[in-house]
């Protein structure tokens, strides 16, 4: 067996995928859950545990467990497989015949990462970093979150990690991609970050790909300094602490969005641990799409200020495009999330979450303080600013019940709101794509389902496809003659192996079948099998039988009596064969 085959038959996909989305168990060996690659609201996105692969029936991706990992992770062949291979303690083969040039540069900039955190790690320890710990100290930070968040210190030589590069032989080009590092126009090489607190920040699996490093000196710009986009590090896509978040999101159903590093080390340190930050940068839709595939159910938990306001105001209409239920959170007396944990303790944070009012709520309050609504001018102004929100709820009826709310709740007339709302938040078009209609014969299905299930004795089915004389008129011919090709080439069928010779149209019916309620409740037994490939030979009996009788038709309107005749006996000799019902 090949590694990757190897590989595949020990990962188990429903735990893989499961990760990255939340599954439920929709049959014995089927999952499903919101797609993690288009945006929806209800589920059509299917795992299959005994086939191991996935589908989308929204937007029609589908393959295997490498293939998954490929997409969400946006990584070649080769780094998914050893992705995998690490996660689940495979060995892999010391060839890196699936690398290529590319793979190997995101190797090595990995590597320097690692790198850079363990030097910066025991900067922090050593002599050098007393500043950086007396910082910590006055922030209240303890060792053990200090090791747990893998916080580090730069030095201020400058040299130090340009230094350690070389020695561990990367290429230039590589260290100069690696973000870590900049160039001077005289070509020299400098470390980026100088004498900055350093913050790890690592990708989905817990992987280091890039730092945020924190000034330490008044007036050293910026106060926040971050690792530039590499081939490792796209902004866009990354949530700081997400990979030790997860677990705790999925188990609450409830992720708490903050803005810096500090506030989500200080709320996970209090013990409050579904908390993730959008590192400083405005919140984008496809680090929400990330979140989505853990909990829909978000709290936004901005600084107080109007600084931290505005940016709320701004991701919540991001997160309710996204189907994302909002909620927003606020604390008193000015305190930042990490102040608030340490100055009023863990539970009543807790208090002010599980408080914290629905997203329009806080929109109204904030519109309150924007718009005079004893005038006119003021109220239809305040709608103007509610609006857009409003609109963004998919669900119809939700939205009228969110508008009835929002009436209530600032105290306008409920028919001049409702009015509004009802005009502009006339209905939307959701963007939904049906399952495909599956025209195929329930014994069709049966009989595919049992080739796929490597059910002992299956052979003898194969066999006999070539001569079944219907086959030709099924929709799922070509599935069925892919079963043929793989057979005769010496293959085994399973899913992959058709998945792989087929088209997309054609890879839809495939899943759709082995997802289909009904393959969980028959069983793909030889004798099933058996009896669907005789239903079908029947029913090619019976297109046999109407055609002859069209041609006996067509023969005596022409007159053409020996034809005729000739077309009977062979009608009788069909019927009698007991083939057909007569
Ligand atoms: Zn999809």
């Amino acid at each position: 067996m090949d590694f990757v085959e190897q590989l595949k038959s020990s990962v188990d996909i429903a735990n893989v995928v499961g990760e990255y989305v939340r599954l439920r168990k929709a049959g014995p060996n089927r999952y499903s859950g919101l797609c993690p690659f288009h945006s929806e609201k209800t589920p059509s996105f299917s795992v299959h545990a005994g086939h191991q692969f996935f589908k989308c029936f929204g937007c029609g991706v589908g393959g295997d467990v490498l293939k998954f990992v490929m997409m969400i992770e946006g990584v070649s062949f080769y780094e998914a497989l050893k992705s995998l291979a690490e996660r689940y303690g495979i060995p892999m083969p010391k060839r890196s015949e699936y690398a290529d040039a590319d793979t190997r540069l995101r190797a090595a900039i990995f590597q320097m990462h690692e790198t850079a955190a363990q030097a910066f790690r025991a900067n922090l320890a050593s002599a050098a970093g007393a500043d950086a710990r007396a910082y910590l100290d006055r922030r209240g930070v303890s060792q053990e979150t200090v090791e747990a968040f893998g916080l580090g210190y730069s030095d201020r030589s400058g040299r130090a990690l340009v230094r350690q590069f070389q020695q561990q032989n990367f290429a230039p080009e590589q260290v100069e991609q690696g973000g870590l590092v900049g160039k001077r126009e005289d070509g020299s090489l400098y470390d980026r970050f100088r004498n900055r607190l350093m913050f790890p920040i690592h990708n989905e699996q817990g992987k280091i790909i890039g730092f945020g490093g924190r000034a330490l000196e008044a007036g050293d710009e910026p106060k926040y300094l971050n690792s530039p986009e590499t081939p490792i590090y796209k902004k866009s896509y990354v949530l700081y602490n997400l990979h030790r978040a997860k677990s705790e999101i999925r188990k609450e159903d409830r992720v708490i969005l903050v803005e810096g590093y500090m506030d989500a080390i200080g709320v996970t340190a209090a013990g409050i641990r579904p908390v993730i930050a959008s590192c400083g940068t405005a919140l984008t839709m496809q680090q929400v799409q990330a979140l989505k595939r853990h909990s829909q159910r978000i709290v936004v938990n901005f600084d107080p200020d109007a600084a931290g306001a505005n940016a709320a105001e701004r991701s919540i209409n991001l997160l309710l495009e996204e189907g994302m239920q909002v909620r927003i959170m606020e604390l008193d007396g000015g305190l930042d999330p990490d102040e608030y944990c340490k100055q009023r303790g863990a539970a009543a944070y807790r208090e002010r979450l599980d408080g914290a009012k629905g997203y329009f709520y806080w929109l109204a309050d904030r519109a309150r303080l924007k718009f005079d609504t004893k005038t006119t001018e003021g109220v239809v102004s305040m709608l103007k600013f509610l609006l857009p929100a409003v609109q963004k709820i998919s669900d119809r009826l939700e939205r009228m019940a969110v508008a009835n709310d929002v009436a209530g709740y600032i105290g306008v007339a409920p028919g001049a709101v409702l009015d509004t709302f009802r005009r502009a938040a006339a209905d939307r078009q959701e963007k939904t794509i049906a399952r495909p209609k599956e025209s195929l014969r329930p014994d069709e299905k049966g009989l595919l389902r049992v080739l796929l299930s490597g059910t002992e004795g299956g052979e003898e089915l194969v066999a006999s496809l070539p001569g079944l004389e219907v086959l030709a008129k099924l929709p799922a011919r070509r599935i069925f003659e892919a079963v043929v090709a793989v057979h005769n080439g010496g293959g085994v069928v399973t899913f992959d192996a058709l998945h792989s010779r087929l088209e997309e149209e054609d890879q839809h019916l495939l899943a759709g079948v082995l997802l289909s309620e009904e393959a969980d409740r028959n069983e793909a037994t030889l004798a099933y099998g058996r009896q669907c490939l005789e239903s079908l030979e029947r029913a090619g009996a019976q297109d046999r039988r109407a055609e002859l009788k069209s041609r006996i038709k067509q023969a005596e309107r022409a007159g053409d009596v020996p034809e005729a005749l000739r077309l009977m006996q062979e009608l009788k000799i069909l019927e009698r064969s007991g083939e057909v019902r007569a």
